[in-house]
């Protein structure tokens, strides 16, 4: 690859200085600040995510498929708030000028901003170990945010998507599971290409009482929930839902059953949408999913108490028996491919 010296300057009007589409931006890049008009009535929903080379990504993974991970994640946190997507900030340490590396990176993120409508509007770029940062910036109304803190007892959980593509995913790229190459694609995609759930997060303001986005599985990121509302819930994992790709994964003894309920209740990295409904609004949820404006299963009730309970039929499940426990952080540092 070739190397290139390219100031500071120079590196950002050629990869990152784009016209800005997106609304309200009144001056975009290349002045100390960007002014913004945020959407009247409105407030400002802002997140924020570093992701590390060797620790969130393998440091020589495609550099487009970080791109579009390091923002995707962000949305990620907009849709579990509710919010719509307006803009973002870039913070990118590179050990060098790239030009190859940088042509690609800036191909996969505009590819992003482009599909979610978010306009990159100002960063920051130092020399450095190789990482990633992004702030996004959107709207959601104020009464309307979907936030962690109102959950009731009585309301339904249920999560989009499929749980444990994220979890499956990473024992691939670490080269711990020997798959077929069509689930191979569909595992990588998911993991470097998580779909934010934006317009789930829409369609369910007003309808949700909380929401969160699942990075580090469901048991913790519902456990979240239910600690900021003060309630417990109670998880019938028959009814998780599982990818086609991972159930092919069981039935061919890659992994046995147990593996993909460890997956499903605590990989990460799946970033769908785990959100609670009352009983009174849930025929409006189930409208949406059977209209096909949301993918979404019921997969539990939310209950007086507290923690994440796991039953499968009537009785509970002890995890630690099935070897179930949280497996921990995982990262890129030994990984082979
Ligand atoms: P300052 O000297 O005021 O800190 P910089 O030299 O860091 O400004 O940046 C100049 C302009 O380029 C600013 O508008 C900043 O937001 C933008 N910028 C710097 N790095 C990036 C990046 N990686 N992506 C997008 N915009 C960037
Ligand atoms: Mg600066």
């Amino acid at each position: 690859m070739k190397q290139v010296s390219i100031g500071e300057f120079e590196l950002i009007k050629q990869y990152f200085q784009r016209e800005a589409g997106a609304f309200g931006v009144s001056l975009g890049i290349g002045d100390d600040c960007a002014l913004l008009q945020p959407p009247a009535v409105k407030q400002l929903a802002v997140s924020m995510d570093t992701l590390v080379a060797d620790v969130h990504f393998p440091r020589d993974a495609d550099p487009a498929l970080i791109a579009e991970r390091a923002l995707r994640v962000n949305l990620s946190d907009l849709a579990a708030m509710g919010a719509e997507p307006l803009w973002f900030t870039l913070g990118l340490t590179l050990p060098e000028a790239d030009s190859s590396w940088l042509e690609a990176f800036s191909e996969g993120l505009f590819r992003v901003a482009k599909e979610y409508h978010c306009d990159l509007v100002g960063g920051d770029t130092t020399r450095g170990p190789l990482s990633i940062t992004i702030q996004v910036h959107g709207a959601v109304d104020a009464a309307q945010a979907l936030l962690r803190s109102k959950a009731r007892a009585g309301d339904r959980i249920y999560v989009t998507g499929h749980l444990g593509d994220g979890a499956a995913a990473l024992a691939l790229i670490m080269g711990q599971l020997d798959v077929e190459a069509e689930a191979a694609d569909y595992l990588r995609d998911r993991y470097y290409r998580p779909r934010p759930q934006l317009q789930a997060g829409e369609k369910l303001r007003g309808l949700a009482t909380a929401a969160i986005d699942i990075s580090d599985g469901l048991l913790a990121d519902l456990g979240h929930i239910c600690t900021r509302s003060g309630v417990a819930a109670n998880v019938d994992v028959r009814r998780l839902p599982v990818s086609a790709a991972v159930l092919s994964l069981v039935e061919k003894g890659c992994v046995d059953r147990n593996k993909s309920m460890q997956w499903a209740l605590c990989g990460g990295d799946d970033y769908q949408l785990c959100f609670t409904v009352p009983e009174a609004r849930a025929e409006a949820v189930e409208k949406l999913i059977s209209a096909g404006d949301i993918e979404a299963t019921p997969i539990g009730d939310i209950v007086p108490g507290e923690g994440v309970h796991c039953y499968q039929g009537e009785s509970e499940l002890d995890l630690d028996a099935l070897g179930i426990g949280n497996t921990g952080y995982q990262h890129f540092e030994n990984y082979s491919t």
